[in-house]
């Protein structure tokens, strides 16, 4: 009995460790924190790194769910932010350690796309303040009762598991480090799911379809639709003259949740945004990187995953068998979070979905 209870827990503990390292679950681990060097500066929860003049990327290492990376433009009279984090309080806490690098206002939110981690501190923003998305963000969020579909649905199911993990590890360490550690991360877990709880899904104020620009002072701010992709509405924040573009998760340093996972069309967006010419990508989540290779690399991924996937269904496999069984251990190279076979179950049942609305084509 005691071996079977200590089995299903390593098997909780996989399956917690499997959906916390992908992006759309709230966490610490959904940021990826930048290195800290001589610019990057530290507040109370988020670290911010200078990428260019006015233009920053804020990364969070803190045990408070905080969802993805946010870039953050100072212009000459006020600042647009890039997404808003997991929760109201994740957002409160951004704007205040943003006092740091500017004493401008927020007057512009960017939603990159509908997901929770990226959209749910939009109630915390007033009138004064328009928050921006492509027309499908507003969709889902006005429509498809987001609080109970993935991702969040997952994330919502996942906290209260985390916690007992969390005081069951507490129970058994004795290293007075280890324990502080705990507590923080238990008091820190507690917090979120009481704030996600109450969470009001807020939709943007204003949408557009395929193309929309700021003009703020000597600042130009293109919010390009380029196709569909990790979602059926991801906005990419094109900045022309500093060559910055902001990916949301449509392209991030690493494996994207795939839950609404446009397959094929999500390699062709990616082949438009390479056409535009910039330098540097500050992604949605990890790391910001100057590489268009690593954009192929993750088309090659999509494409092998898409292949491999049908091939397994093919044999009659579930969902849940190929998500277990799919190799893409060739790719480890370029997105170290491959261990070994296997992907994320959400993404395998999404190209179920996909492949099941295409033969219906
Ligand atoms: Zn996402």
């Amino acid at each position: 009995m005691k071996a079977k209870i200590r089995t299903l827990l390593v098997i909780l503990a996989i399956a917690i460790s499997v959906c916390f390292s992908f992006d759309a679950i709230a966490g610490a681990q959904g940021g990826g924190g930048a290195p800290s060097s001589a610019s990057t500066i530290s507040g109370k929860i988020y670290q911010f790194e200078k990428i260019a003049d006015g233009v920053y990327y804020a990364t969070s290492n803190s045990p408070m769910a905080t969802g993805g990376n946010h870039p953050i433009i100072i212009n000459d009279r006020d600042v647009v932010l890039v997404d808003d984090g997991t929760t109201p309080a994740a957002a409160r806490a951004l704007l205040q350690d943003m006092k740091l690098i500017t004493d401008k206002p927020v007057r512009w939110v960017v939603n990159t796309h509908f997901h929770y981690d990226h959209t749910d501190g939009n109630s915390v923003f007033g009138p004064d303040v328009e928050i921006i998305g492509h027309e499908y963000v507003r969709h889902a969020i006005a429509d498809l009762d987001v609080v109970h579909r993935e991702p969040l649905k997952s994330a919502l199911a996942n906290m209260p598991i985390q916690i007992e993990s969390l005081k069951k590890q507490l129970g058994d360490a004795r290293d007075p480090a280890q324990r502080a550690t705990l507590e923080k991360q238990l008091a820190a877990t507690q917090a979120d799911l009481e704030e996600i709880k109450t969470l009001k899904p807020t939709p943007p104020t204003m949408s557009y379809s395929s193309k929309m620009t700021l003009f703020r002072g000597q600042r130009e701010i293109q919010l390009l639709f380029l196709g569909r992709g990790h979602t059926q509405g991801d906005t990419v924040v094109f900045l022309p003259k500093e060559k910055i573009v902001c990916t949301g998760d449509l392209m991030e340093s690493r494996l994207a949740y795939m839950g609404d996972a446009m397959f094929d069309e999500w390699v062709t967006t990616l082949d438009a945004l390479k056409e535009l010419q910039f330098d540097t990508v500050l992604p949605g989540h990890g790391v910001p990187f100057h590489e268009k290779s690593l954009i192929t690399a993750y088309q090659s991924y999509l494409k092998d995953f898409t292949i491999k996937v049908a091939e397994l269904r093919k044999q009659g496999l579930s969902a849940e068998e190929t998500a277990q069984k799919v190799d893409l251990t060739s790719h480890k190279a370029d997105f170290p979070q491959i261990q070994g076979p296997g992907a994320e179950v959400r993404g395998v049942r999404r190209m179920y979905e996909w492949m099941d609305e295409r033969a219906k084509r």
